[in-house]
């Protein structure tokens, strides 16, 4: 048996006919950027969401930027972001001049501690950026709580929790303006890159589409110093299709979740993932922890079973940022984090007899 870590050959197989289709009326109708299926899908994306708007755009990046540009934040700023997250979230930051400031992760969730927010606020601090990362809300009530007390802005980086919900309400309507990505990967998926902006303040959502377009609404008239990121008509067409079958699919991430979960535990020193009360989980990833990590992939990679690390390098430590480069051995969470997390495959069409095999596998490991 030879297990990816990512295949998204069974979601594609069922809907090939349809996407090849549509494509192909895209071609005849000959309207490439701005038209019929990017409004349609920002209409179904903000009301899947619950928010007013929301802005196509081409990647979860630039969504994250012009979210940030929308709001005016500038070089003097202060942002807070976790410790722990994909890169783009502190690129987004540093891409407008502004400052990232990192705050350590809960050790059960993952995702950014509220309780050890409040210390890293001063008066530059304009907005808290939460990252429900690996697919798992974050704790919004609490985050929500210092953003009316010190009046920061809340912007959600929300790649990675399509159809997750806090206090049953969906992931990407909490902040003033917050952002998705539509990489192929992330659980809804473009055929390409692609991202989008949900908000529900038209003023900042009329700002963002103009960002968005060179800073135009009319041809040849720039009202703001704009960007090219416009989320176009073959991968909006694409998402109309998907987003259709984004609810079973996250369901079937759980089904697959709850089968690590129950035959994976007491095993080793293996730390499962485990789920807040109010949140849901739609596991982009299933990050388990072990003292034994880079042993156990060896032995995963003997067995043809492909695993990932999100992340095996803490943006601290990374080149691109000498300036954090002092808060080494202060972020220890992240630090230990990134040399204990394994993530195992989860697809949809990942099947039962593949993840006997992983378990399996990951037994074998533990019991010779
Ligand atoms: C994927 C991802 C992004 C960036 O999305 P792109 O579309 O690749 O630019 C941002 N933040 C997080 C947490 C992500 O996982």
């Amino acid at each position: 048996m030879k297990i990816p870590f990512l295949s998204l050959e069974h979601i594609h197989q069922k809907i090939k006919k349809e996407l090849l289709i549509s494509i192909e009326n895209i071609i005849d109708k000959n309207h490439f950027i701005l038209g019929e299926e990017l409004t349609q899908f920002e209409q179904s994306w903000a009301k899947y969401t619950n928010v007013k708007n929301c802005i196509g755009v081409a990647n979860g990046l630039e969504a994250l930027t012009i979210a940030l540009k929308a709001l005016e934040i500038n070089q003097n700023d202060e942002i807070i972001v976790p410790s722990n997250t994909y890169i783009a979230t502190l690129l987004a930051v540093s891409n407008i001049g502004a400052k990232p400031i990192l705050v350590e992760p809960d050790e059960k969730t993952y995702n950014i501690n509220p309780a050890l927010i409040e210390e890293k606020i001063t008066k530059k601090t304009k907005a808290i950026i939460p990252v429900h990362l690996y697919g798992q809300a974050c704790a919004m009530d609490k985050i929500l709580e210092l953003s009316n007390r010190y009046n920061l802005f809340i912007i959600e980086d929300n790649a990675q929790a399509q159809g997750a919900t806090y206090n049953n309400q969906k992931t990407g309507s909490f902040g003033i303006i917050n952002a998705t990505s539509f990489y192929p990967g992330k659980n809804l998926g473009a055929l390409g890159d692609a991202g989008a902006i949900t908000t529900n303040d038209t003023e900042i959502a009329k700002k963002a589409f103009l960002l968005r377009n060179y800073g135009s609404n009319k041809k040849y008239y720039n009202e703001i110093k704009g960007l090219n990121s416009r989320l176009d008509e073959i991968q909006a067409a694409v998402l109309n299709i998907k987003i259709k079958h984004l609810e079973n699919w996250n369901k079937e991430r759980n089904s697959i979740a709850d089968y690590y979960l129950n035959n994976l535990k007491g095993i080793g020193d293996i730390i499962l993932p485990t789920t807040e009360e109010k949140s849901s989980h739609v596991y982009h990833q299933f990050v388990i922890r072990t003292k034994y990590r880079d042993k156990l992939i060896e032995h995963l990679t003997k067995k043809n079973i492909q695993t990932l690390i999100h992340y095996p390098i803490p943006p601290h430590f990374q080149k691109a940022y000498p300036e954090l480069a002092k808060l080494k051995g202060k972020l220890v969470i992240a630090e230990n984090l990134s040399k204990s997390i394994l993530s195992l495959p989860i697809y949809p069409g990942l099947k039962e007899i593949e993840l006997d095999y992983i378990i399996n596998s990951i037994n074998d490991f533990f019991h010779v």
